[in-house]
């Protein structure tokens, strides 16, 4: 009995795909890893190419990366082209058929959100825009966060139909908490009396959209190209115009940009910012990070 008992232990360690076939998830980023973790709770394993305190736009796409790909059941990416410089070449790299674009394992979600900042006309590289299908930072707001925690729990249960159950019911658990928290973090936003706020990149759109707070200037001149002093003295300008004494920096990119504007409007306030899970090392959770964003609105 004890030597049968052994037998099935120690193939279960050397096998551990023949004792539970969980589906292995793999994100671009980390917010998308924790969403999908809150979905798939212990039915998938969940991994995220990218790290939270990295520019998704820019990753090096490194061979252990296709390494992940190429063990993927699920691909969950934004889309909108955030990944454009670097997913691809992973793709192709990882050789798997499973996660092909069309393939029930590639899912992108970001145009399936409703994304802001959509161009109407036409638009050029040449102007340095990395936006080119819409704004791709979309996890930054709490509903959205929620709505693409049911896309997952759909594609999930497409590909793991004994829990589908279980999927839909933890994205709903989700969204229900992302509900119940907003309205408290709409008060404290409130009470803080910020209306308008400077960003370095339009990472933070869907936030300020979410939060009614005004994104009145960004200090990258375009979306993608760094602060110019020509630029920035602008932004003086306007700040000094219309009162806004919030400026928010993402943490991935240099702070000390902000040091002539505060030298020049000694009132304002710049807070460098977490903006992905994993983009602090105690922000573990959407929560987490949501909550790190009210704070820094607040100026705690
Ligand atoms: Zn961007």
């Amino acid at each position: 009995m004890n030597k049968l008992f052994f037998l099935i232990l120690s193939c279960l360690f050397v096998f551990p795909n023949l004792a539970v076939a969980k589906l292995h998830v793999v994100t671009t980023l980390t917010d998308l890893a924790a969403i999908t973790k809150e979905v798939a709770g212990d039915e998938a394993t969940v991994e995220s190419i990218a790290k939270g305190t990295q520019d998704p736009h820019y990753i090096e796409a490194k061979p252990s990366f296709m390494l992940k790909v190429n063990h993927a059941d699920l691909l969950i990416s934004i889309g909108l082209e955030l990944e454009v410089g670097w997913l691809p070449s992973l793709v192709r790299g990882g050789r798997n058929p499973k996660i092909k674009q069309g393939e029930l394992g590639f899912l992108e979600v970001g145009p399936l959100v409703n994304p802001l900042e959509v161009p109407t006309g036409s638009i050029s590289r040449a102007e340095g825009d990395v936006h080119p299908d819409g704004n791709p930072h979309v996890t930054l707001d709490p509903i959205r966060a929620g709505e693409i925690a049911g896309i997952i729990a759909d594609r999930l249960s497409a590909l793991d139909a004994s829990h589908e159950a279980l999927f839909h019911g933890n994205a709903k658990k989700f969204q229900d908490r992302m509900k119940q928290k907003i309205v408290v973090w709409k008060e404290r936003i409130a009470k803080s009396g910020v209306k308008k706020a400077i960003s370095y990149h339009k990472t933070l759109t869907y936030f300020f959209d979410r939060f009614g707070i005004k994104n009145s200037a960004i200090l990258e001149p375009k979306p993608g190209i760094p602060p110019t002093s020509a630029h920035v003295m602008d932004v003086i300008a306007l700040m000094k115009q219309e009162k806004i004494s919030l400026i928010m920096v993402e943490n991935m990119f240099d702070p000390t940009v902000t040091n002539k504007i505060i030298n020049d409007i000694p009132a304002a306030r710049a807070v460098t910012v977490p903006v992905a899970v994993g983009g602090e090392e105690k922000i573990h959770s959407m929560d987490d990070l949501y909550e790190s964003l009210v704070k820094a609105v607040e100026g705690k």
